[in-house]
């Protein structure tokens, strides 16, 4: 079941740590590498590594516990672990976004439906800026201030970028970072062109789609599970088992 970069790991062929093949099998089942001498227990790595496999195919805690024949406990701690790799990785990304972005904030969690004002209640806010045809950038934020917001964008986009925002008055300064365009919603789709925000949109959607299945995410919880959602779409088109394989068993053993 395990294909591709991992499997030479998995078959015990390739060293953990350093990466060289050559390993010695000791009589109590740890493997030895001849390259850098560490030792490891093949078992616990196969463990790890199954468990991170249904992970990544977003099985559910339970059903892999299942299929394991391992405590929900044990699985659910191990993959809020491999939240927080994910979230230690992708806060380590230092890449302004640039070109054409796309801005919105979206409210998760609560029972009531949120909005910008009233309803926001116990729900959490959360500010995205979205690349056209590249990675998206999530934050949560305390509430949708202009000075929340700006000093997001600051941080996390290049100036001179173009900006695309509904009119919402916390955006009324974004000219000082580059071009702005405010989406009318009276526009037709015809008459918007590129004046449009349906990239982050359908972002929003597609986020909550995959956290819904979860059924009531804990408040303190949501900053992995969202960046968790952040990852999975800004490496959408790549090999995500083997990326997450190197950031969350190869750098954390
Ligand atoms: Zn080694």
């Amino acid at each position: 079941m395990i294909k591709g970069f991992a499997r030479k790991y998995f078959e015990g062929k390739c060293c953990i740590y350093c990466g060289k093949y050559g390993l010695l099998r000791l009589k109590d089942g740890r493997l030895k590498c001849k390259n850098c001498y560490k030792y490891y227990s093949i078992k616990k790595l196969k463990t790890d590594i199954q468990i991170l496999y249904y992970f990544y195919l977003e099985i559910s805690g339970r059903k892999t516990a299942r299929e394991m024949n391992l405590n929900y406990k044990t699985i659910q701690s191990r993959f809020m672990n491999f939240r927080k790799c994910i979230k230690n990785y992708s806060d380590n990304q230092a890449r302004k976004l640039n070109g054409k972005l796309e801005l919105d904030e979206s409210y998760f969690g609560g029972k009531r439906k949120g909005n910008r004002g009233r309803g926001a209640f116990n729900k959490t806010i959360v500010f995205g800026i979205l690349e056209r045809k590249g990675k998206i950038y999530l934050k949560i934020v305390e509430n949708v201030s202009k000075e929340n917001l700006m000093k997001a964008i600051e941080n996390k986009t290049k100036k001179g970028s173009v900006f695309y925002t509904d009119g919402f008055k916390s955006y009324n300064s974004l000219s000082q970072f580059g071009k702005h365009n405010i989406i009318k919603h009276s526009e037709d789709e015809f008459a918007k062109g590129h004046n449009h925000i349906n990239g982050i949109e359908g972002f929003w959607s597609y986020a909550k789609e995959r956290l819904h299945k979860y059924h009531g995410i804990k408040k303190n919880n949501y900053p992995l599970y969202l960046k968790e959602m952040e990852f999975r779409y800004n490496f959408r088109n790549e090999n995500i088992f083997n990326l997450l394989f190197d950031i969350c068993i190869r750098r954390s053993i």
